[in-house]
């Protein structure tokens, strides 16, 4: 028999649940046991006057944000239609059928206003952090660093030459922010070199042509992780080069120290994190073990002896050379005293038939030590050690997490601009990241683990 469609009429009264129509299984049912915002309204309040129209709910914004960076939805204009139209959205959301979704403009208007003055962002991100660490899923015993590029919303094309510097009528939020960070380390005072091209629209995102191929305008998220569970202990905006990605990585260990008491034994890296001073920072200050490649540009490539062959002797301080002679110091410090000077007699030299293999063009042989050295050879030793190549392995952790930044949450650019928009947008990602791997490693008390 041929069915009918039952073809709608309105009703003065329905009886509906939303709850009931949110299958148990969906992603945001898992996630909203994670999501803790009870405290926020206390904590908001003096940043809200007492009179005038009252603001979007905060708890109703942080809701929506968490579902656009879970599910890949960065337009505001697309969030807002979504939640509208989407049963489970509104079901996170708390709005019932009947409750009203806010306008995509006040919706921005609110989200680059007073919670961005609140850095309510970041509280969020530490409230879902703290519910990670009491779930068990941060052993806190090694954590691992890394950076990632993510372009800005600034067309390459547009660019302006960097020495003829911003032009007058360049204005705007973004600009004034990038005035607000030209002496900050993280951003404008990381180098003293002009870079190429500035973009009007965004002029503290860096040009950059790191990746080899075309250059493009960039920032750079910074992780830090527990390598256990991949969970992100901290994540930093900062421009897209290596100077500010290494204070980065000092910044989040420190703050993971100081907000949550994380002492990890260990800390894992590659190259970019290897430089003598950062080594020497983390044993000789924070006391961790470098599981880091050490940037070592002491090989020689004309075919003379280069560090290496040369034995340094811990007891004399001094090094001993391939032709069995002694490299000694007077401890005068060079390079902005970041390296001692060892040198071989000349008369020593004059005479030694390996000349022409080590100083052919110097009375004698030199030998630079850095100050941080021993970090150095801590970290070459790990390196070279079982533990190290577990290490190594381990960073894959950091890069598979930057992978899925980029292809499922779609953060491969940047739709906000300026350094603070760069921030809320890399802390709404880490957040929704941890809050997805909440999800996934603890099972629903209802379901059973697959
Ligand atoms: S040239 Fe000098 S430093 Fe080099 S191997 Fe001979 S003695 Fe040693």
């Amino acid at each position: 028999m041929m069915g009918h469609r039952q073809v709608e009429q309105a009703a003065l009264f329905y009886e509906f649940s939303l709850d009931r129509h949110i299958p148990a299984d969906h992603l945001l049912r898992s996630i909203d046991r994670f999501v803790e915002l009870g405290d926020l309204r206390r904590e908001l309040a003096p940043f809200y006057s007492s009179m005038g129209r009252p603001s979007i709910d905060p708890e109703l914004m942080i809701r929506m944000l968490i579902i656009g960076y879970c599910f890949g939805i960065r337009s505001e204009r697309r969030l807002c239609e979504e939640v509208h139209l989407n049963l489970a959205y509104r079901w996170f959301c708390r709005l019932g059928l009947g409750g009203e979704v806010p306008d995509h403009s006040t919706f921005s208007k609110n989200r680059h206003g007073r919670f961005r003055q609140s850095d309510l962002l970041r509280r969020v991100f530490e409230i879902v952090l703290r519910r990670c660490i009491r779930e068990g899923l941060v052993g806190g015993e090694a954590f691992a660093v890394d950076a990632s590029l993510i372009k800005a919303d600034a067309n390459r094309q547009k660019g302006i030459e960097g020495e003829k510097g911003l032009p007058p009528e360049a204005t705007g939020r973004a600009v004034e922010e990038y005035l607000a960070v030209l002496d900050d380390a993280a951003f404008g005072a990381a180098t003293e070199v002009t870079p190429k091209f500035v973009s009007p629209a965004d002029p503290a995102a860096r040009w950059t042509g790191a990746h080899g191929g075309q250059a493009f305008f960039a920032y750079s998220t910074n992780y830090l992780i527990d390598v256990e569970n991949a969970i992100i202990v901290d994540v930093e905006a900062t421009t897209a080069i290596r100077q500010a990605e290494v204070l980065a990585a000092k910044r989040m260990i420190e703050r993971s120290t100081s907000r949550f008491d994380l002492c990890p034994a260990k800390i894992v890296g590659d190259s970019a994190y290897g430089s003598a001073e950062m080594l020497g920072w983390l044993v000789d200050e924070q006391g961790l073990e470098p599981h880091v490649t050490v940037s070592d540009k002491s090989a020689r490539k004309d075919g003379t002896f280069s560090r290496d062959d040369f034995t340094y002797d811990h007891e004399r301080d001094a090094y001993l050379c391939p032709g069995g002679t002694m490299l000694t110091t007077t401890g005068t410090l060079v390079n902005d005293g970041a390296t001692m000077l060892y040198r071989a007699s000349k008369r020593d030299c004059t005479d030694c038939a390996l000349k022409p293999h080590c100083c052919p063009k110097e009375p004698a042989r030199k030998m630079p030590r850095s100050i941080h050295e021993d970090a150095r050879d801590i970290a070459r030793q790990i390196a070279k050690s079982w533990e190290g190549r577990i290490s190594r392995r381990l960073r894959k952790k950091v890069e598979m997490l930057f992978a899925h930044l980029k292809r499922i949450l779609k953060l491969d650019r940047l739709r906000l601009r300026g350094p603070c928009g760069a921030r809320d947008e890399f802390i709404l990602a880490a957040t929704a990241q941890n809050l997805r791997k909440l999800a996934k490693l603890v099972p629903m008390p209802n379901l059973k683990p697959a």
